[in-house]
């Protein structure tokens, strides 16, 4: 079965003032959509076409590049969207509390550092938070549509938070103000979804 653009959570407008509508509607229905259908063009007729999506990202050919741009857009895009809500932000709690807390001190040292990855990752990329086996959770970034589950990239384990730092993310409503966008996200992410990925994925 070919690979289907999932459905927001949530309207277009809802995550505003922090992310617009206009720029939720073309990422969602113009550039996920984009992937979705490239990337079931580029496994169509392959050994790859009925496959998981986690399946064939964990096994990739880094040098097919159609899968990779397209399976890495497709999988990045639908994890963006479940790891924010209206009204989200404020603070983790619990055992990724804990985690987050051991590895960057507090949850201040944990959003210096991701808004770092985010806004130092040069040109086209992401920004993640993964989880490693046995619990302990780093941040990193990749570029272009690559992320942690594809095979020698990133800082490997699974990407429970990711933050599109393309800029047909942010610039309709921020322009060249990466680091406000970043701002601005951290008012929507949806901890409850993170922290579920957390015990499933640790
Ligand atoms: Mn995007």
């Amino acid at each position: 079965m070919a690979f289907e653009l999932p459905k927001l959570p949530y309207g277009h407008h809802e995550l505003e003032p922090h992310i617009d509508s206009w720029t939720m509607e073309i990422h969602h229905g113009k550039h996920h959509a984009g992937y979705t259908k490239k990337l079931n063009a580029a496994i169509a007729g392959t050994d790859l076409e009925g496959k998981d999506i986690l399946d064939i990202l964990k096994n990739l050919d880094v040098n097919n590049a159609g899968v990779r741009n397209n399976g890495g857009g497709f999988y990045n895009h639908s994890l963006f969207w479940s790891v924010m809500k209206p009204n989200g932000g404020g603070k983790p709690s619990g055992e990724l509390a804990t985690a987050i807390d051991a590895a960057y001190g507090s949850f201040d040292g944990f959003k210096e550092k991701f808004a770092a990855a985010a806004g130092t990752r040069f040109g086209s990329g992401w920004a993640w938070l993964c989880v490693h086996k046995g619990g302990k959770v780093e941040v990193c970034s990749t570029p272009n549509q690559d992320n942690p589950i594809m095979p020698g990239i990133g800082c490997g384990g699974t990407p429970i938070l990711g933050l599109d730092v393309w800029e047909h993310a942010y610039y309709l409503n921020f322009q060249n103000k990466r680091p406000d966008y970043v701002k601005a996200f951290f008012n929507v992410i949806n901890w409850d979804e993170v922290s579920k990925r957390y015990a499933a994925d640790k």
